[in-house]
């Protein structure tokens, strides 16, 4: 049975990337800020010690991860999934770029003192270390995996959206760089999704506010049929799809040294709530209905983006945007209706 270490277990990906590791034969080791959130989904994976966990409260605290993955002999992959994503800050350097520099720079020092038996290294990456919050929204400009986000420093601690997008690119640059400069014996491979959406790994999870990503969709549920919405855009994917590329970035060694860059498309609000009106009888006439039918041209407005590459390369049909609103939204209705 072949040990995974991943950073961040207890986040929204990392809860879908455990579960799958553990449903393919993995033993799993977990970092988590406190206790209660081991503990919480300990109960929910139910599977003993083939899922242990380790507390790492704060990612950038100097040598972090040394005692947690000094414990743990064996260990082949490790998934470094641990990153503030978040937008309400009035400190974004503080709470978001130096948190993600010094996280990847910790982790990787880690295995470079106590693992030299690690393999590889996933690395959740994201779009936004493909293209800036600005080119994002430029029709003009075209983007795929061999795309870089060459944001400075001093522009992104400007704002909480420059930070994150900032932050995620300086992390995964200075992974792929580590590699360069210190030729570790691990390979390294990059995910880097657009926004996850999709069901809660455990309807234990479905909370008063979602993670990041899913809150966009669960905000919609909660307008009124007069209320007006902003057109928010951008590239679209489940997070069962990100769950099996981090699976398939350890099991398939052609994928070593690829950035796979995960999205099926783009969505606007719009289109969410199209869906939403089309297949939920119990939210028509309680949620507005925009502008029906307009979300592509929403998107026009979009930078070009090609992941063919990834696509070719994990050889899987994404899930489509009707499937990851309409599974989000039925989770959190299941779990309302309990209440
Ligand atoms: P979550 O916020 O649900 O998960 C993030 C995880 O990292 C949580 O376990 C969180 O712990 C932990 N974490 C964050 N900051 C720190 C810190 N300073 N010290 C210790 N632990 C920390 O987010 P997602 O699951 O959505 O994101 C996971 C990864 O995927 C991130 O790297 C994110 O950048 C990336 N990503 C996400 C996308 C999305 O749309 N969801 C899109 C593209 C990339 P806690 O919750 O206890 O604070």
């Amino acid at each position: 049975m072949s040990k995974v270490f991943i950073t961040g277990a207890s986040g929204f990906i990392a809860q879908h990337i455990v579960k799958l590791f553990i449903d393919n034969g993995y033993s799993v080791i977990g970092t988590v800020r406190s206790i209660e959130k081991g503990e919480a989904l300990k109960t929910n994976l139910n599977v003993g010690d083939r899922f242990q966990y380790e507390i790492v409260a704060e990612i950038s605290s100097p040598d972090a991860f040394d005692e947690a993955l000094a414990k743990h002999s064996g260990v082949k992959y490790l998934l470094h999934t641990a990153s503030p994503f978040f937008y309400d800050s009035t400190d974004p350097e503080h709470d978001l770029v130096i948190p993600a520099i010094n996280g990847t720079k910790n982790v990787l020092n880690a295995i470079k003192k106590f693992r030299p038996e690690i393999e590889k290294v996933i690395i959740t990456s994201s779009d936004a270390a493909i293209y800036s919050s600005v080119d994002e929204q430029n029709p003009a400009l075209s983007f795929d995996e061999t795309s870089w986000n060459n944001i400075t420093y001093e522009e992104a601690i400007k704002d909480p959206i420059a930070a994150y997008y900032g932050a995620k690119s300086f992390a995964e640059k200075l992974a792929w760089k580590f590699l360069e400069d210190e030729k570790p014996s691990f390979k390294i491979i990059s995910v880097n999704p657009v926004y996850v959406f999709g069901p809660q790994a455990f309807e234990s999870e479905v909370k008063e506010k979602l993670n990041t990503s899913n809150e966009l969709i669960h905000s919609l549920i909660k307008l009124g049929p007069n209320d007006t919405f902003d057109v928010d855009k951008g590239g679209f994917i489940d997070v069962r799809d990100v769950a099996k590329a981090h699976l398939a970035a350890v099991e398939n060694d052609n994928l070593i040294g690829k950035r796979l860059y995960m999205t099926n498309g783009h969505f606007s609000t719009q289109m969410m709530v199209d869906i939403l009106n089309k297949n939920f009888d119990n939210l028509r006439g309680k949620i507005p209905v925009g502008k029906p039918g307009t979300g592509s041209e929403d998107i026009k407005t979009l930078a070009k983006v090609s992941n063919r590459t990834t696509k070719k390369l994990l050889g899987w049909e994404f899930i489509t945007l009707d499937k990851i609103v309409v599974d989000t939204v039925t989770q959190i209705q299941k779990v309302r209706s309990k209440l």
